[in-house]
């Protein structure tokens, strides 16, 4: 198994390390020549969503990268990440997020929960981090929340998460997107 990590900003070393942990190969993603790799998956990582929305069109790898995932390529957004795939973005997975939603005082923190269908006590650190304010499809299953808000969700081959398990040592999250790929 090869999975594509997107490497023109942010938290992408943490995805690649914890990936190797798992004893997954990766590749990063820093020019379209990279993107005609073969690959099984697709990190997002976090990081700044208007930044990397900018450098993503400018290296005119916007449009493949949003139809590899409309043909199936499994991928996986964490903060940063789970914008770039929301409706006013990429578009591929119905859901509406509101960036930096827990304004400057709790913009960082942490805490654990329940993910669904994952596990109890997963360590979540939020980086100024977004929330998703609203599911548009019921083909995108809720799988985690935090003080009401929904923090997690898989659509199909798509997970998001608003906090940054390649931050943390638990590894299952990550586990659970190379699950997805297996299947
Ligand atoms: N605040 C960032 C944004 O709006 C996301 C933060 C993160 O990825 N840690 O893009």
């Amino acid at each position: 198994m090869r999975i594509a990590v997107l490497a023109l900003q942010g938290a992408f070393i943490e995805h690649e390390q914890m990936l190797k942990r798992l004893g997954v190969e990766t590749f990063e993603i820093r020019q379209l020549n990279d993107w005609q790799q073969p690959k099984d998956g697709l990190i997002l990582p976090g990081g700044e969503s208007t930044v990397q929305m900018h450098l993503l069109s400018q290296l005119g790898l916007l449009e493949p990268i949003r139809q590899a995932i409309l043909e199936g390529l499994p991928v996986f957004g964490t903060c940063a990440g789970m914008i770039l795939l929301s409706a006013d973005h990429l578009g591929t997975m119905s859901i509406q997020v509101l960036r930096n939603a827990y304004g400057r005082q709790l913009g960082s923190f942490r805490t654990v929960n329940r993910v669904e269908t994952i596990g109890e006590d997963i360590p979540m650190t939020f980086i100024r981090a977004p929330y998703i304010e609203k599911v548009l499809s019921d083909q995108c299953q809720v799988l985690a929340e935090v003080n009401g808000h929904i923090v997690a969700a898989r659509q199909g081959h798509q997970i998001v998460t608003a906090f940054h398990p390649e931050l943390d040592n638990d590894t299952r999250i990550h586990q659970y997107f190379l699950n997805i790929i297996a299947e």
